[in-house]
């Protein structure tokens, strides 16, 4: 961006903070001011070049990373990468979610007991536990060893496998195989929802 430029668009962000003062929806105003604060701050950020981890097509992505934090700030597609030249899709533009800059992301269980309205929060070993046993009761309880015509079909029709859209293409294949040596042959994945 030029001098000049930021110069006037610096003076309309001032304008449109006076202007709030008169009781006057200034979000957009103070979106854009955000924008530029960050813009500016990318400007001095170390950038470093990565690949998108989520699916085989590979994207390029340029990181930008703070100097003296050492945080990430920005997350967008590389402009002079051969494969997406820039763009990504909505799964690799959300990348940046994924990382400590977005205080909403899920850090810690949260269980809520059958027939309660309240969350309790519990570590990771509580849940795994609890889901090892659900898993296992159900399987034993409806496993199929044969079908009607008495074909060995080995299945379970009462579990299914939902993979989440935060998975790469590694964790994928090593769920779905999980998945599959249970017998689940109802398999999907948000992705392609
Ligand atoms: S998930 Fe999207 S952004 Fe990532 S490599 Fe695949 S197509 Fe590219």
């Amino acid at each position: 961006m030029k001098r000049r430029d930021f110069m006037k668009m610096s003076c309309g962000v001032a304008a449109g903070l006076t202007l709030s003062g008169l009781g006057l929806d200034l979000s957009s105003v103070e979106a854009f001011a955000a924008g530029l604060d960050k813009a500016q701050k990318i400007k001095t950020a170390v950038q470093s070049t990565t690949i998108c981890c989520y699916c085989a097509v590979g994207c390029g992505l340029i990181c930008s990373t703070e100097k003296k934090s050492g945080k990430i700030i920005n997350i967008e597609g590389d402009p002079e990468h051969p494969i997406n030249e820039g763009s990504l899709c909505a799964k690799g533009a959300g990348i940046y979610q994924t990382t400590m800059a977005n205080e909403q992301r899920l850090t810690k269980v949260l269980y809520r007991a059958p027939y309660t309205d309240s969350w309790v929060e519990k570590d990771w070993d509580f849940a795994i536990d609890r889901i090892a046993k659900n898993l296992k009761k159900e399987r034993d309880a409806s496993f199929i060893e044969t079908n009607d015509k008495n074909q060995t079909v080995n299945r379970v029709e009462t579990l299914a496998h939902l993979g989440s859209s935060n998975v790469d293409s590694e964790e994928c294949w090593a769920t779905t195989m999980f998945a599959r040596s249970l017998g689940l042959v109802y398999v999907d994945h948000q992705a392609r929802v």
